[in-house]
């Protein structure tokens, strides 16, 4: 059905090109994943290899380079136009000095990650998972990036004391069930780490899922090699979370690590950010969503881009997000549609939106108004012949634990607080 090699990919439906390779490297150095992070650009001199820089664009790399690491692979360099600043690609990898402009609204730790973190390396939010930061290392520092209080800080992976305490609580978490390997990006680590990793998680009995944040199938899909994907298999079940955000990321290397990932059992799911002048256009998303399904990719989420330091030139108005969620709605299949979902600041954790489609209620009866227009009144059933499922009692204790689940690292990180704070951010008041 379609050609393996890393030049080439025709799905029968879609075309999945090549990276451009504009320096005509070597194909064993460019296709090798290694040497795309040894040759990674880091200096303005370094980009100026791939890029016409505007003088926006230099100013940036002398003015902002205290701010956030400036960092990404030739590979996904090569992605971007050489010669347009306004092309989305170029928005997500390229420092510019409007990342210095004063802003709406901007907090170095929008998602309030600090006051949740009973101890380094975690992330506790709600009861039943927790994240776990194994490295800070990314192979792009994506500009609108919402961990900019720990990506790109060179700290790398937890160094053996800070890792044994993170594996201890999680250990202690009785009730938790599900593991994210974040970061920065888990698959920035060697092998034989991650292996370590998931054999550690893997051997407490109460972990059921792992999933993994990656960005690696982006800009680094080299990365994804079959002994990568043949040893992490031995640790199922575990979900790629991927971070696609735009079409013409879906390169045929790319597209070859989704099938490796996919056709050994890993169900991948994207997870986008709506950015300005990049995708918020419902034709952007629907694209890049089609492709992704097409892949068994998991259109997942549509995230509202973090009032993140540096990001208000990427943010949109939730009113376009949620214009373009609509525009989808119904056109598309519900598997290629992902949900509009926006993290509360200051860690209130997640809400999801969907369109609004009622347009009159009279007691018990509502009225609607679908996607294309037609209009209709649902009709309820009177409440009182509502009936319990009959073996209900084989599954309430289970049901029970995990509504009552409380978690022992509260209390914890609200004490741990202060001292982490004071640690991280002395000049921030929260
Ligand atoms: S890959 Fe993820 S963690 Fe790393 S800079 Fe980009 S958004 Fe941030």
């Amino acid at each position: 059905m379609f050609a393996t090699s890393r030049k080439w990919l025709f799905l029968m439906k879609f075309e999945f090109l090549p990276a451009p390779n504009p320096l005509n490297i070597a194909p064993e150095e460019w296709l090798d994943w290694r040497w795309q992070i040894r040759q990674s650009l880091k200096s303005r001199l370094d980009f100026a290899k791939y890029f016409e820089l505007s003088v926006n664009e230099i100013a940036a790399f002398e003015s902002m380079k205290e701010a956030f690491k400036f960092q990404t692979t030739p590979y996904y360099a090569s992605l971007a136009d050489a010669k347009n600043p306004a092309d989305p690609l170029r928005k997500i990898l390229m420092p510019t000095v409007n990342e210095a402009f004063s802003a709406t609204q901007e907090m170095l730790d929008p998602l309030g990650e600090v006051k949740h973190s009973p101890v380094p390396r975690i992330i506790h939010r709600y009861p039943d998972r927790l994240l776990f930061l194994v490295t800070d290392l990314c192979s792009v520092y994506c500009r609108y990036c919402t961990r900019k209080h720990f990506t790109g800080k060179d700290q790398a992976f937890a160094k053996s004391k800070e890792y044994q305490e993170a594996l201890n609580y999680i250990k202690k978490q009785k009730g938790l069930r599900e593991v994210i390997l974040s970061g920065g990006d888990p698959l920035t680590l060697s092998d034989s780490i991650l292996k370590k990793v998931l054999s550690d998680l893997r051997s407490i009995e109460h972990v059921e899922i792992i999933r993994m944040g990656t960005r690696i199938p982006v800009v680094n899909p080299m990365r994804v090699t079959p002994e990568l994907v043949e040893m992490m298999k031995a640790f199922h079940p575990i979900f790629m979370m991927v971070h696609f955000n735009h079409p013409r990321e879906i390169t045929s290397e790319a597209a070859q690590a989704l099938l490796l990932l996919v056709n050994n059992g890993f169900p991948v799911m994207n997870q986008m950010v709506l950015l300005n002048g990049v995708n918020n256009h419902e034709a952007i998303v629907q694209a890049l969503s089609r492709r992704l399904l097409y892949l068994r990719v998991k259109p997942y989420y549509m995230f509202q881009c973090d009032p993140s330091e540096g990001t208000d030139h990427l943010r949109i108005h939730l009113d376009e997000s949620l214009r373009i969620q609509r525009e989808l709605w119904g056109r598309m299949s519900g598997l290629a549609v992902p949900h509009l979902s926006l993290d509360i600041p200051e860690g209130g954790g997640k809400v999801g939106f969907v369109p609004n489609f009622q347009t009159r209620r009279d007691g018990d009866d509502i009225e609607f108004q679908g996607w294309d227009g037609i209009q209709a009144t649902y009709i309820n059933p009177p409440r009182e012949d509502n009936q319990t499922p009959s073996d209900i009692q084989t599954y309430l204790n289970e049901w029970n634990l995990v509504k009552n689940q409380t978690y022992g690292s509260k209390t914890q990180a609200q004490e741990n607080f202060k001292e982490v704070k004071t640690k991280l951010f002395p000049d921030v008041h929260t």
